[in-house]
Protein backbone atom coordinates (compact mmCIF):
# COMPACT_ATOMS: atom_id res chain seq x y z
CA UNK A 1 0.00 0.00 0.00
CA UNK A 2 3.04 2.37 0.88
CA UNK A 3 4.53 1.51 -1.77
CA UNK A 4 1.94 2.86 -4.44
CA UNK A 5 1.34 6.01 -2.29
CA UNK A 6 5.25 6.29 -3.11
CA UNK A 7 4.44 5.52 -6.70
CA UNK A 8 1.83 7.70 -7.42
CA UNK A 9 3.35 10.69 -5.75
CA UNK A 10 6.29 10.03 -7.69
CA UNK A 11 4.25 9.56 -10.95
CA UNK A 12 3.22 13.19 -9.86
CA UNK A 13 6.17 14.66 -9.47
CA UNK A 14 7.49 13.27 -12.79
CA UNK A 15 4.77 14.86 -14.71
CA UNK A 16 4.82 18.35 -12.92
CA UNK A 17 8.35 18.14 -13.69
CA UNK A 18 7.51 17.01 -17.57
CA UNK A 19 4.94 20.10 -17.97
CA UNK A 20 7.05 22.71 -16.39
CA UNK A 21 9.59 21.05 -18.92
CA UNK A 22 7.26 21.66 -21.72
CA UNK A 23 5.84 25.18 -20.58
CA UNK A 24 9.53 26.02 -20.75
CA UNK A 25 9.99 25.19 -23.91
CA UNK A 26 7.15 27.07 -25.53
CA UNK A 27 8.12 29.95 -23.77
CA UNK A 28 11.61 29.98 -25.59
CA UNK A 29 9.64 30.22 -28.91
CA UNK A 30 8.48 33.55 -27.58
CA UNK A 31 10.88 34.74 -25.40
CA UNK A 32 14.00 36.37 -26.18
CA UNK A 33 15.13 36.78 -22.07
CA UNK A 34 14.66 35.69 -19.42
CA UNK A 35 16.29 36.78 -16.35
CA UNK A 36 15.63 36.01 -12.78
CA UNK A 37 17.00 37.25 -9.33
CA UNK A 38 20.02 38.15 -11.39
CA UNK A 39 23.17 39.70 -9.03
CA UNK A 40 26.60 40.80 -9.68
CA UNK A 41 29.15 41.70 -7.54
CA UNK A 42 32.55 42.82 -8.73
CA UNK A 43 35.49 42.50 -6.14
CA UNK A 44 37.33 45.51 -5.95
CA UNK A 45 40.44 45.20 -3.89
CA UNK A 46 39.06 44.04 -0.79
CA UNK A 47 35.77 45.78 -1.02
CA UNK A 48 32.41 44.60 -3.48
CA UNK A 49 30.88 46.53 -5.27
CA UNK A 50 26.87 45.55 -5.78
CA UNK A 51 26.17 46.25 -9.14
CA UNK A 52 22.97 44.25 -9.76
CA UNK A 53 21.19 43.55 -6.91
CA UNK A 54 18.39 41.29 -7.98
CA UNK A 55 16.82 41.49 -11.13
CA UNK A 56 14.04 40.01 -13.29
CA UNK A 57 13.21 40.98 -16.81
CA UNK A 58 11.34 39.13 -19.66
CA UNK A 59 11.54 40.33 -23.22
CA UNK A 60 9.88 38.57 -25.80
CA UNK A 61 11.19 38.19 -28.92
CA UNK A 62 11.53 41.33 -31.40
CA UNK A 63 10.98 43.59 -28.53
CA UNK A 64 12.39 47.16 -28.84
CA UNK A 65 13.73 48.50 -25.68
CA UNK A 66 16.05 51.06 -24.06
CA UNK A 67 17.51 50.88 -20.68
CA UNK A 68 17.99 54.01 -18.90
CA UNK A 69 19.05 55.16 -15.57
CA UNK A 70 21.75 57.62 -14.33
CA UNK A 71 25.70 56.58 -14.67
CA UNK A 72 26.65 53.53 -12.38
CA UNK A 73 23.43 52.16 -12.15
CA UNK A 74 24.24 49.27 -13.91
CA UNK A 75 23.29 49.50 -17.00
CA UNK A 76 26.68 48.12 -18.83
CA UNK A 77 26.90 45.18 -16.51
CA UNK A 78 23.17 44.09 -17.58
CA UNK A 79 24.05 44.44 -21.20
CA UNK A 80 27.29 42.17 -20.32
CA UNK A 81 25.50 39.76 -18.85
CA UNK A 82 22.85 39.85 -21.26
CA UNK A 83 25.16 39.24 -24.25
CA UNK A 84 27.04 36.75 -22.57
CA UNK A 85 30.15 38.87 -22.00
CA UNK A 86 30.51 37.80 -18.69
CA UNK A 87 28.40 35.45 -15.90
CA UNK A 88 26.08 36.49 -12.88
CA UNK A 89 26.98 35.93 -9.60
CA UNK A 90 23.66 34.66 -8.96
CA UNK A 91 20.65 34.48 -10.58
CA UNK A 92 19.55 32.81 -13.60
CA UNK A 93 19.50 33.54 -17.24
CA UNK A 94 17.59 32.01 -20.09
CA UNK A 95 18.15 33.21 -23.49
CA UNK A 96 15.67 31.48 -26.09
CA UNK A 97 14.55 28.78 -23.51
CA UNK A 98 17.93 27.87 -22.68
CA UNK A 99 19.61 28.42 -19.59
CA UNK A 100 23.29 30.04 -19.89
CA UNK A 101 23.85 31.43 -16.33
CA UNK A 102 26.55 28.72 -15.53
CA UNK A 103 28.34 28.02 -18.68
CA UNK A 104 32.22 28.29 -19.39
CA UNK A 105 34.23 30.68 -21.67
CA UNK A 106 34.28 28.63 -24.46
CA UNK A 107 30.06 28.24 -24.68
CA UNK A 108 29.52 31.53 -23.75
CA UNK A 109 31.37 32.50 -27.19
CA UNK A 110 29.63 29.60 -29.04
CA UNK A 111 26.41 31.18 -28.32
CA UNK A 112 27.28 35.20 -28.56
CA UNK A 113 28.12 34.33 -32.22
CA UNK A 114 25.45 32.58 -33.23
CA UNK A 115 22.28 34.51 -31.64
CA UNK A 116 23.73 37.84 -30.27
CA UNK A 117 25.14 41.13 -32.02
CA UNK A 118 26.99 43.47 -29.62
CA UNK A 119 27.67 47.11 -30.57
CA UNK A 120 29.58 49.48 -28.31
CA UNK A 121 29.50 53.38 -27.94
CA UNK A 122 32.93 53.47 -28.77
CA UNK A 123 32.84 51.43 -31.56
CA UNK A 124 35.69 48.84 -30.33
CA UNK A 125 36.62 48.38 -34.63
CA UNK A 126 40.31 47.40 -35.17
CA UNK A 127 42.17 50.36 -36.50
CA UNK A 128 44.67 48.40 -38.73
CA UNK A 129 41.72 46.83 -40.16
CA UNK A 130 39.70 47.95 -43.15
CA UNK A 131 35.85 48.10 -42.79
CA UNK A 132 35.56 44.77 -44.61
CA UNK A 133 37.91 43.25 -42.46
CA UNK A 134 36.34 44.52 -39.20
CA UNK A 135 33.18 42.87 -40.34
CA UNK A 136 34.44 39.57 -41.36
CA UNK A 137 36.23 39.13 -38.13
CA UNK A 138 33.55 37.65 -35.94
CA UNK A 139 32.92 35.11 -39.12
CA UNK A 140 36.45 34.31 -38.82
CA UNK A 141 36.00 32.55 -35.40
CA UNK A 142 32.97 31.52 -36.36
CA UNK A 143 34.31 29.24 -38.75
CA UNK A 144 32.83 30.29 -41.71
CA UNK A 145 34.21 29.18 -45.46
CA UNK A 146 36.20 32.16 -46.92
CA UNK A 147 33.81 33.01 -49.78
CA UNK A 148 30.42 32.87 -48.00
CA UNK A 149 32.34 35.46 -45.32
CA UNK A 150 33.13 37.34 -48.18
CA UNK A 151 29.21 37.32 -49.29
CA UNK A 152 28.02 37.97 -45.92
CA UNK A 153 30.29 40.53 -45.06
CA UNK A 154 29.58 42.48 -48.24
CA UNK A 155 25.87 41.99 -47.35
CA UNK A 156 25.91 43.33 -44.40
CA UNK A 157 28.10 46.97 -45.27
CA UNK A 158 25.80 47.30 -47.80
CA UNK A 159 23.17 47.12 -45.40
CA UNK A 160 24.13 49.54 -43.53
CA UNK A 161 25.02 51.79 -46.51
CA UNK A 162 28.73 51.63 -46.86
CA UNK A 163 28.93 49.79 -50.27
CA UNK A 164 31.27 52.15 -51.07
CA UNK A 165 33.75 52.01 -47.83
CA UNK A 166 34.60 48.39 -48.24
CA UNK A 167 38.26 49.21 -47.75
CA UNK A 168 38.30 52.34 -46.14
CA UNK A 169 40.38 52.15 -42.73
CA UNK A 170 38.36 53.53 -39.11
CA UNK A 171 40.66 56.44 -39.25
CA UNK A 172 39.00 57.35 -43.09
CA UNK A 173 35.48 57.11 -42.11
CA UNK A 174 33.09 59.54 -39.75
CA UNK A 175 31.76 58.41 -36.27
CA UNK A 176 28.44 57.70 -38.03
CA UNK A 177 30.46 55.57 -40.47
CA UNK A 178 32.33 53.91 -37.74
CA UNK A 179 29.38 53.31 -35.74
CA UNK A 180 27.77 51.92 -38.93
CA UNK A 181 30.79 49.57 -39.58
CA UNK A 182 30.06 48.15 -35.69
CA UNK A 183 26.71 47.50 -36.56
CA UNK A 184 27.58 45.34 -39.71
CA UNK A 185 29.83 43.88 -37.61
CA UNK A 186 27.26 43.04 -34.69
CA UNK A 187 24.74 42.15 -38.19
CA UNK A 188 27.05 39.65 -39.89
CA UNK A 189 26.24 36.61 -38.43
CA UNK A 190 22.60 36.98 -38.04
CA UNK A 191 22.08 37.15 -34.57
CA UNK A 192 18.21 37.39 -33.16
CA UNK A 193 19.08 40.06 -30.45
CA UNK A 194 20.88 43.03 -30.75
CA UNK A 195 22.55 44.57 -27.94
CA UNK A 196 23.67 48.00 -28.16
CA UNK A 197 25.52 50.13 -25.00
CA UNK A 198 24.96 53.49 -25.65
CA UNK A 199 25.21 53.36 -29.23
CA UNK A 200 24.65 57.41 -30.22
CA UNK A 201 26.91 58.67 -27.23
CA UNK A 202 29.97 59.41 -29.52
CA UNK A 203 28.12 61.05 -32.42
CA UNK A 204 26.07 64.67 -33.06
CA UNK A 205 22.18 64.21 -32.50
CA UNK A 206 21.91 63.97 -36.59
CA UNK A 207 24.57 61.57 -36.57
CA UNK A 208 22.51 59.53 -33.81
CA UNK A 209 19.23 59.80 -35.42
CA UNK A 210 20.80 57.95 -38.69
CA UNK A 211 21.99 55.54 -36.63
CA UNK A 212 18.65 54.77 -34.59
CA UNK A 213 16.88 54.02 -38.72
CA UNK A 214 19.20 51.13 -38.82
CA UNK A 215 18.45 49.74 -35.32
CA UNK A 216 14.42 50.89 -36.53
CA UNK A 217 14.83 48.88 -39.78
CA UNK A 218 16.29 45.98 -37.91
CA UNK A 219 13.65 45.72 -35.71
CA UNK A 220 11.07 45.73 -38.32
CA UNK A 221 12.93 43.20 -39.86
CA UNK A 222 12.31 40.73 -36.79
CA UNK A 223 15.17 41.73 -34.37
CA UNK A 224 15.17 41.70 -30.60
CA UNK A 225 16.79 45.13 -29.59
CA UNK A 226 17.68 46.39 -26.48
CA UNK A 227 19.62 49.99 -25.80
CA UNK A 228 20.93 51.96 -23.28
CA UNK A 229 21.12 55.54 -23.61
CA UNK A 230 21.14 58.46 -21.46
CA UNK A 231 18.59 60.58 -23.90
CA UNK A 232 15.18 60.58 -23.99
CA UNK A 233 14.51 61.14 -27.63
CA UNK A 234 16.83 58.05 -29.17
CA UNK A 235 14.78 56.26 -25.97
CA UNK A 236 11.44 57.13 -27.62
CA UNK A 237 12.47 54.47 -31.01
CA UNK A 238 11.79 51.82 -28.65
CA UNK A 239 8.56 50.65 -27.39
CA UNK A 240 9.54 49.95 -23.60
CA UNK A 241 11.64 51.71 -21.30
CA UNK A 242 13.43 49.88 -18.50
CA UNK A 243 14.67 52.18 -15.95
CA UNK A 244 17.53 51.12 -13.44
CA UNK A 245 18.75 52.78 -10.36
CA UNK A 246 21.24 51.31 -7.92
CA UNK A 247 21.54 47.95 -9.40
CA UNK A 248 17.71 47.56 -9.33
CA UNK A 249 14.48 47.95 -11.65
CA UNK A 250 12.92 51.43 -10.86
CA UNK A 251 10.26 50.85 -13.63
CA UNK A 252 9.49 49.05 -16.93
CA UNK A 253 6.90 50.84 -18.70
CA UNK A 254 5.44 50.11 -22.35
CA UNK A 255 5.85 53.21 -24.24
CA UNK A 256 4.06 52.70 -27.13
CA UNK A 257 0.12 51.73 -27.66
CA UNK A 258 0.07 48.84 -29.40
CA UNK A 259 -2.18 49.49 -32.21
CA UNK A 260 -4.87 46.69 -32.44
CA UNK A 261 -5.55 48.12 -29.20
CA UNK A 262 -9.15 49.27 -28.18
CA UNK A 263 -8.41 52.79 -27.72
CA UNK A 264 -6.16 53.07 -31.08
CA UNK A 265 -9.48 52.14 -32.79
CA UNK A 266 -11.16 55.02 -31.11
CA UNK A 267 -12.55 57.36 -34.15
P1 LIG B 1 26.39 52.23 -15.91
O1 LIG B 1 26.67 51.57 -17.20
O2 LIG B 1 24.92 52.32 -15.57
O3 LIG B 1 27.03 53.56 -15.78
P2 LIG B 1 27.97 50.07 -14.78
O4 LIG B 1 27.19 48.85 -15.03
O5 LIG B 1 29.14 50.33 -15.65
O6 LIG B 1 27.00 51.33 -14.72
O7 LIG B 1 28.50 50.02 -13.28
C1 LIG B 1 27.69 49.71 -12.17
C2 LIG B 1 28.55 49.76 -10.90
O8 LIG B 1 29.50 48.72 -10.94
C3 LIG B 1 29.33 51.05 -10.75
O9 LIG B 1 29.36 51.37 -9.39
C4 LIG B 1 30.70 50.68 -11.27
O10 LIG B 1 31.69 51.47 -10.65
C5 LIG B 1 30.82 49.23 -10.87
N1 LIG B 1 31.64 48.46 -11.82
C6 LIG B 1 31.41 48.27 -13.14
N2 LIG B 1 32.33 47.47 -13.70
C7 LIG B 1 33.20 47.15 -12.71
C8 LIG B 1 34.39 46.35 -12.63
N3 LIG B 1 34.86 45.70 -13.70
N4 LIG B 1 35.01 46.26 -11.42
C9 LIG B 1 34.53 46.88 -10.34
N5 LIG B 1 33.41 47.65 -10.33
C10 LIG B 1 32.76 47.79 -11.49
MG1 LIG C 1 27.67 52.23 -18.96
Amino acid sequence: MAHRWWLRLRWREISVEMRRELEDQSKGDVMAIEIKDMVKTYQLGNSEVQALRGVSLEIEKNEYIAIMGPSGSGKSTIMNLLGCLDIPTSGTYLLEGKNVSNLNDDSLAEIRNQKIGFVFQTFNLLPRADVFRNVELPMVYGGIPVSKRKQMAEEAIRRVGLGDRMNHKPSELSGGQRQRVAIARALVNNPSIILADEPTGNLDSATGEEIMAIFDQLHEAGNTIILVTHESDIAEHAHRVVKLKDGLVESDTRTRRIEWEPEAMVN
